[in-house]
């Protein structure tokens, strides 16, 4: 299997790496390498789960191994196929491939089932009639030990007929579990003889009513990776307690294939939530606009977002593997999407909010086809032409008319460089009567100064984008600040829910915005850096020929952005 590139250096080592390493040096498992990404189709991936995919395909592809796409569907009512759809597309958007090994646990009920037969007959797994409620409390906690039930010697013959007949449907949902034998004063609550199989009369949306009792995850998933021949298990820290009974069960069933199951720590993202049980709540309640939202940090949102399959590998290698859980900044992501960005995006020019300014000395029926990089970064990437004409549009914010200390832009008396074009001096500003607010600038152009060259080594201090009012054309343009206002919204210090942490300006949509002609015609999903502004992408599910629509993927580190800040402040 091929490694799609990434543009840091391979991921440095890490212990996962090294225990591999290690595995294939002492030739076991025959020096072979197979790994899965295992989700639970009961939701859209997220960009923890980008860390987890990155990881297994990664060190397959690393090895030489394979690694294997599971749906690990053993939750029926909560999963569905559209969920098993979604997360198809996001795993080959990030760029790896399974092949033609697409496996679901549950294509493996049947041999589930006869791996608990083994168990019972083996005076290892009995059916118990304890209700939830009372299983609970005869477990005991962490000082104190749990009780037997009063279940647990029922007969091997016994256990095998209840089980059956838990399986053909003679009882109640929640009537009966099968639990496994192993003891309840282990230090390990895990341990407590924990239920393999439960009741549930619930249709699954690939063995339909096919059954009616579903094995539990800790039963399902070891025996799934035993089944494929995985060699490495790796998951999340939080099944680290899980790890005693993965390896009991496959001890007792004497499994020819016996994975190793290695922890890491999840991704945890600040100003965001990173569990699907969250973003759900998210979608269902009306918070966001769907698990695309670009908003979300969802693989569609994100890349809905414009965020590039390229970026989130770098961010996925950059973050190296640990073993303690930590909070990654957001400012990370963002940064390992404008490098690449930076790269290969084309330059172009909006203008978010236009303000009319009319060039009293230039021809009235004058175009110029200005020439513009289309990447200072890449020269390979060719020039285009821009129209020029009398009237143009600027960043109403690129003018003051009483300008603050560090205001660097355009003022009344003032001259800037219009990008590729010329400079201009600012006569006059034009207020509406009523409001008071301005409207539109006069101002004249040097022709001497075209290209935005000086001919006399003549400074100006800033640099504007601009379009000419009749050529450009009509976009709509979303800006997005963090879905959170508070680095932590799944603190429950900040919030007993966490939705009270939502940022209520998390999005601004700007409707009149004026983008260079060029831009006519570009494609959903499409990127762009607007000069001085950002990196946008065309959105690729409200934007048509006849209205065009960006969303902000990042800004750039602007200092004119703290400068504002500061001016606000002061
Ligand atoms: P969530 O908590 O969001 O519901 P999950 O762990 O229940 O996530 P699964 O579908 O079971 O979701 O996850 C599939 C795989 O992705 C698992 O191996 C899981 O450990 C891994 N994974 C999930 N969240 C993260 C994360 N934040 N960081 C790294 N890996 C993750
Ligand atoms: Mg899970």
């Amino acid at each position: 299997m091929s490694k799609p590139n990434s543009t840091t250096s391979e991921p440095s080592s890490d212990f996962i790496r090294n225990i591999i390493a290690e595995d294939i040096k002492a030739n076991k498992n025959d020096g072979k390498v197979i790994t899965r990404f295992p989700p639970e189709p009961n939701g859209y991936l997220h960009i923890g789960h980008a860390k987890s995919i990155c990881l297994n395909f990664g060190i397959a592809a690393e090895n030489n191994g394979i690694c294997n796409l599971r749906f690990d569907d053993t939750n029926p009512g909560k999963e569905a196929t559209e969920y098993v759809e979604s997360i198809k597309s996001d795993v080959r958007w990030l760029g790896f491939d399974w092949n033609d090994r697409l496996f679901y646990t549950s294509d493996y009920f049947e041999q589930l089932y006869q791996f608990a037969v083994q168990l019972i007959k083996k005076g290892k797994a009995y059916v118990c009639d304890l209700s939830a409620e009372e299983i609970r409390k005869y477990r005991g906690t962490l000082t104190e030990p749990g009780k037997k039930s009063p279940f647990r010697n029922r007969s091997v013959e016994e256990n095998l007929d209840l089980f059956e007949r838990m399986r053909t449907g003679k009882f109640e949902d929640g009537f009966c579990v099968l639990r496994a034998k192993i003891d309840m004063s282990s230090p390990n609550l895990n341990m407590r003889d924990p239920a393999l199989y439960r009741i549930r009369r619930v249709s699954h949306h690939r063995t339909g009513d096919k059954w009616c009792i579903y094995p539990m995850y800790d039963f399902s998933h070891c025996l799934s990776d035993s089944i494929e021949g995985i060699t490495h298990s790796i998951c999340t820290l939080e099944f680290e307690n899980n790890r005693p009974l993965y390896d009991w069960i496959l001890d007792e069933l004497e499994v020819e294939c016996h994975p190793r199951q290695i922890e890491f720590a999840r991704l945890n993202l600040s100003y965001t939530v990173v569990s699907k049980r969250k973003l759900i709540e998210l979608v269902e309640n009306g918070h966001v606009n769907g698990w695309d939202d670009p908003r979300m940090p969802t693989l569609s949102g994100i890349r809905r977002r414009g965020y590039t399959p390229e970026s989130i590998r770098n961010f996925c290698d950059s973050i190296g593997v640990a073993k303690r859980d930590s909070m990654v900044d957001m400012a990370l992501l963002e940064y390992t999407v404008r490098e690449n960005l930076n790269k290969i995006a084309p330059r172009v020019m909006t203008v978010l909010r236009p303000l009319k300014v009319i060039i009293d000395n230039y021809p009235e029926d004058l175009v110029e086809e200005l020439e513009a990089l289309n990447n200072p970064e890449d020269p390979g990437m060719g020039t285009r032409k821009v129209p020029f004409s009398r009237v143009l549009y600027i960043e109403q914010e690129d003018f003051c008319e009483d300008p603050p200390k560090k205001f660097f832009r355009l003022a009344p008396g003032r001259e800037a460089r219009l990008r590729y074009a010329y400079f201009i001096t600012c006569v006059k500003a034009v207020k509406d009567e009523k409001t008071g607010e301005i409207v539109e600038l006069h101002c004249t152009y040097d022709p001497k100064t075209k290209g935005g060259d000086s001919p006399d080594g003549r400074k100006v201090k800033a640099t504007l984008h601009w379009v000419s009012a009749a050529h450009s054309i009509e976009a709509e343009v979303r800006l997005y600040d963090h879905l959170f206002n508070t680095v932590n919204p799944s603190d429950k210090k900040q919030a007993e829910d966490f939705k009270d942490c939502l940022n209520p300006n998390s999005r601004e949509t700007l409707t009149l915005c004026r983008a260079e002609p060029s831009l006519a015609g570009a494609l959903p999903g499409s990127r762009y850096q607007f000069e001085r502004l950002g990196y946008f992408c065309v959105d690729s599910v409200d934007s048509s020929e006849s209205k065009l629509v960006f969303n902000r993927t990042v800004t750039l580190r602007d200092t004119w952005v703290k400068i504002q800040k500061a001016q606000k402040k002061g």
